[in-house]
């Protein structure tokens, strides 16, 4: 399989400074509204605060891959005394639960580490966090090519997954006859 080289862009979550402003995920929603900056909607961020005061956690988590598939199972996690319930750490955008879904579409989201032309300098989310609980870092690293898929491939195999890849195929090329009429 074919190597290619990648640039691997990592966030380090502070999450013991986090006090739970969601700042990061207004900043997020906004930069991806379309037209940039024309809206806020902490729903269409890419991260996504979890709160829960009475235990003490705020715990930023950012949208990780789409998943077809619910994990067969659930795991719970204690740190310094907190227990943190299923899921909490998750990326995934998955069919048991709402996070990381476009709320309109119901398409998964996936943080885009702020892709832009030109580049961002630091992704939007590192840069308003006030509370130094995010940390941006770039790496070069070899990948197997194929493993490099987009958001557009990914948003593509969440429609086949949930219509058949026969009704997607219909409807393009529907919509490919009234582009042209
Ligand atoms: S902006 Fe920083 S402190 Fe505020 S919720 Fe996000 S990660 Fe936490
Ligand atoms: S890096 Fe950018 S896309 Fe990812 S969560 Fe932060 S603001 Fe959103």
């Amino acid at each position: 399989m074919a190597k290619i080289n990648k640039t691997i862009k990592t966030i380090t979550v502070d999450a013991d400074k986090c006090n739970g402003c969601r700042a990061c995920e207004i900043a997020c929603s906004s930069f991806h509204a379309e037209p940039k900056y024309s809206s806020v909607n902490p729903a269409r961020a890419r991260i996504h605060v979890i709160t829960d005061r009475l235990r003490g956690i705020w715990l930023p988590i950012f949208a990780g891959e789409y998943t077809p598939a619910e994990c067969m199972g659930r795991n719970k996690y204690i740190i310094n005394g907190k227990e943190y319930d299923e899921c909490y750490f998750c990326r995934a955008s998955c069919p048991s639960r709402d996070r990381f879904k476009e709320p309109d579409s119901g398409l998964p989201l996936k943080c885009d580490m702020c892709e832009d032309d030109p580049p961002l300098e630091e992704p939007l989310c590192v840069q308003v966090c006030l509370n130094d609980v995010l940390t941006y870092a770039e790496r070069e690293e070899e990948v197997d090519e194929d493993t490099v898929l987009d958001d557009a491939e990914i948003a593509l195999q969440s429609l086949i997954d949930e219509y058949g890849m026969d009704v997607l195929l219909d409807t393009v090329n529907r919509m490919l006859q009234k582009e042209v009429e």
